[in-house]
């Protein structure tokens, strides 16, 4: 910042500071909170008001309030956005907001019929939500056709991993159909969807020129194909670096956004090399960028294809590094050896990134916090669903200190926000704490803020969210839920035909 600039800054923050209390009452003030935005840097003791769903006021002085929430010692910070969540369900949904998310959207997988998921979730979700256009789903709808299968209904709600039979998963679509899969997306995009999700990994089938074509409608609509890329492999041939080359490409040719979900699951110890590779291709005009949780383990099942021969090569892991889900012991060659060959519960964390590894992928600028999430059936999940965000806070601000608190809540808040409001109007008033900014607003304790489930107990709601609003209505308050609370809006793209 120049001089000139960085002085009107620090006048007009004084002048705030010296303004006389302001005598209207705001629906909700909440007061004395230590308040962060990532966009104007902001960090100061201030009364929030709230009216109308909106940020009203930030006052250093004092405001009244119908209702006030006293937020003294507390940190006050944009609502979290988390650009990937497969959970559907209301449980969930509290979860997630007890970790101080928002807005949840399901942009990897995406979802089909679009205007099918929007209707059925209006006016009943506790946050904010939305979703992109399914490529996966729209492929398996024309496969379907073109095999004759008879049109049923498609349940926007199925899960992610449900791209299609196992033979459609491994086939092109057939030339018969194939003309009509990027205008069946662009349809989608016109129902609102928030850009184009690509399992493509799932779906073996989709070729080079699947993906091409896919990223280039992305490109036409100025739009951001989210894909969880073809390969996650250390070893050639079938390397993530071929899948991240292919999107940078694709990127590159088409003009689009292309994010890749999950690095940290895809690159393992090359994701700090991958995001340079992602710097590099920015640097070069290529709208790039990507995203990682914040844990160490996925959660397989040693008798599943992943552990097929070669998984120590291409995870760069040792049977030292799966741990049992029912022991909670580390495994042995022997024991991993009796596991693959035999009966019963075979479920294991696979820690396939060190500690090291995390913390540089998170240090890196360029990279957002999002969760992967999925619906929280029991303690049997991962952890990442109900604990991402304030583990962030928690785990990599508080106690090892790999970025700083005000860091942490840009990758978690503006980031996602300016990956979208390109293409996402409400974006521009989101990821910021601001006069003007939707009132979806955290408050934590950042001396306790901290994921409460952990790999052997995945159902356990976060700690240290005091306060959670979402568009000016309380649905965390003095940390618990708030029952029956259902304030959550659509998040549209701008290409919503009326
Ligand atoms: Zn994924």
């Amino acid at each position: 910042m120049r001089a000139p600039t960085f002085l009107a800054a620090l006048a007009a923050a004084n002048l705030c500071a010296a303004a006389p209390a302001i005598a209207e009452t705001f629906d909700l003030v909440i007061a004395h909170a230590r308040v962060i935005d990532p966009e104007s840097s902001l960090d100061a003791i201030r009364d929030i008001g709230v009216d109308g769903g909106r940020v009203a006021a930030l006052s250093s002085g004092h405001l009244d309030g119908r209702t006030v929430l006293e937020a003294r010692g507390l940190v006050a910070a944009p609502g979290f956005i988390d650009l990937h969540s497969h959970a559907y369900g209301a449980e969930t949904a509290g979860y997630q907001a007890m970790d101080g998310v928002t807005t949840r959207l399901e942009l990897e997988a995406g979802v089909f019929p679009v205007k099918v998921w929007y209707a059925a979730k209006a006016g009943r979700e506790l946050i904010n939500y939305g979703a992109s256009v399914s490529h996966t789903a729209v492929r398996n709808f024309l496969q379907e056709e073109a095999d004759g299968t008879p049109h049923r209904p498609r349940d926007p709600f199925a899960s992610p991993d449900e791209v299609g039979t196992a033979d459609h998963i491994h086939e092109a679509v057939p030339a018969s159909v194939y003309a009509r899969l990027t205008p069946m997306l662009d349809a989608g995009l016109a129902e609102g969807a928030i850009g184009i999700g690509s399992l493509t990994q799932y779906a073996p089938g989709i070729t080079h020129q699947e993906l091409l074509d896919v990223t280039r409608l992305a490109g036409q609509r100025h739009t951001c194909l989210f894909t969880h890329i073809r390969y996650g492999s250390l070893v050639e041939p079938g390397s993530t670096l071929e899948a991240v080359q292919e999107n940078i490409a694709n990127a590159a040719v088409s003009g689009a956004c292309v994010h890749i979900v999950h690095i940290n699951s895809m690159a393992m110890s090359s994701s700090p090399a991958m995001v340079a590779l992602f710097h590099q291709a920015r640097d070069h005009g290529v709208d790039i960028s990507t995203e990682m949780y914040p844990w160490d383990a996925s959660f397989d099942q040693v008798r599943s294809v992943i552990f097929d021969p070669g998984w120590e090569q291409r995870w760069g892991v040792r049977p030292e590094d799966l741990q049992s889900r029912s022991t909670g012991r580390r495994l042995t060659r022997a024991e991993f050896d009796a596991l693959r060959a035999g009966k019963g519960d075979d479920g294991v964390l696979m820690h396939m990134n060190t500690e090291a590894t995390l913390r540089a992928t998170l240090q890196d600028p360029l990279v957002l916090v999002a969760s992967d999430s999925v619906d929280i059936a029991d303690d049997n999940s991962h952890p990442r669903s109900a604990g991402t965000f304030s583990r962030v806070l928690g785990h990599y601000v508080r106690e090892t200190r790999a970025i700083s608190l005000n860091e942490a809540i840009r990758k978690m808040s503006l980031m996602p926000a300016q990956r979208l409001e390109g293409f996402v109007p409400a974006m521009a008033r989101k990821g910021r704490l601001k006069v003007g900014a939707d009132a979806d607003i955290v408050v934590f304790d950042p001396a306790t803020v901290n994921a409460g489930a952990d790999y052997l107990h995945a159902k356990a709601y976060s700690v240290g969210m005091r306060y959670v609003l979402v568009g000016g209505a309380p649905v965390v308050r003095d940390g618990r839920l708030v029952p029956g609370a259902h304030p959550g809006q659509p998040v549209y793209s701008k290409f919503k035909a009326p």
